[in-house]
């Protein structure tokens, strides 16, 4: 599997875009920089998009991706039941833009699928299992895995304590968020994300249960406070000889 990183920040300004990844070109995982990361050709080959929850940064571009797809084609938008009933009542109800769930009448530009927790199932010749994952709003990570037997775990946004993830997979990569560096690390858990200490004791939890640590890259950074983050994720990482990579825009990871 080869992963590319369209968005690795939580917000956009020049040269940093919210949150998408792409799966071999693809499978899309969160719609944060679909547009703004990908050319109208990348757009239109993909099969399908993951989204690990609502907030406005993981699903930002849906609408226009609808636009560039109307009269051409559908894209398959998989989510849980509250993901789909908070975007089809505020970002995808036709209020502000086109309606993509429903127009083009002859084919709606976007087709959501609705997911269950903890089943696996068949995405674009992908397996793939939704697990919860603890955020402000119910909210899936998705574990992934190649016709090959490669696997990574997304997590999307959330506050840590994923033992009960940890349970079921075991990935080759896991991609996870890193939003607010220690000295906000009271915020971070106030905000449900992660800080580098947070992160270290799911890892450790990982290891335990686990007996060993994957790969792991970084996304969801505030540009603002990156720098003092990469010096405390790199401490993290040398505690626990562990692979930590920050994400940045047009990075690629091979699986
Ligand atoms: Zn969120
Ligand atoms: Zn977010």
């Amino acid at each position: 599997m080869e992963v590319q990183i369209l968005g690795s920040h939580v917000t956009e300004i020049a040269g940093a875009r919210p949150t998408a990844l792409v799966i071999d070109g693809i499978l899309a995982l969160d719609a944060g920089s679909l547009c703004s990361g990908l050319t109208l050709d990348g757009q239109r080959k993909l099969k399908a998009v993951l989204i690990t929850h609502q907030h406005y940064d993981h699903v930002k571009d849906l609408p226009m991706i609808g636009m560039n797809l109307a009269y051409y084609g559908c894209l398959d938008v998989y989510g849980i039941a509250a993901t789909f009933e908070s975007l089809s009542s505020h970002l995808l109800d036709g209020k502000l833009y086109p309606n993509f769930l429903q127009w083009p009448e002859s084919q709606p530009a976007l087709n959501f699928i609705r997911l269950k927790e903890y089943e696996r199932i068949t995405v674009a010749g992908y397996s793939v299992m939704a697990l919860p994952v603890p955020h402000g709003v119910p909210s899936v990570g998705f574990h992934v895995t190649s016709p090959e037997g490669k696997s990574l775990f997304f997590t999307g946004d959330t506050a840590g304590g994923l033992s009960g993830c940890w349970e079921h997979i075991s990935p080759d990569l896991l991609i996870t968020e890193m939003t607010w560096p220690q000295d906000m690390d009271a915020w971070a858990r106030r905000t449900t994300h992660l800080s580098p200490a947070i992160l270290k004791t799911d890892l450790l939890e990982f290891r335990r249960l686990k007996g060993y640590l994957p790969r792991i890259v970084l996304v969801h950074l505030d540009p603002a406070r990156e720098s003092q983050v990469a010096a405390e994720v790199a401490e993290v990482a040398r505690e626990l000889d562990a692979s930590i990579a920050l994400g940045r825009e047009g990075m690629v990871v091979s699986v």
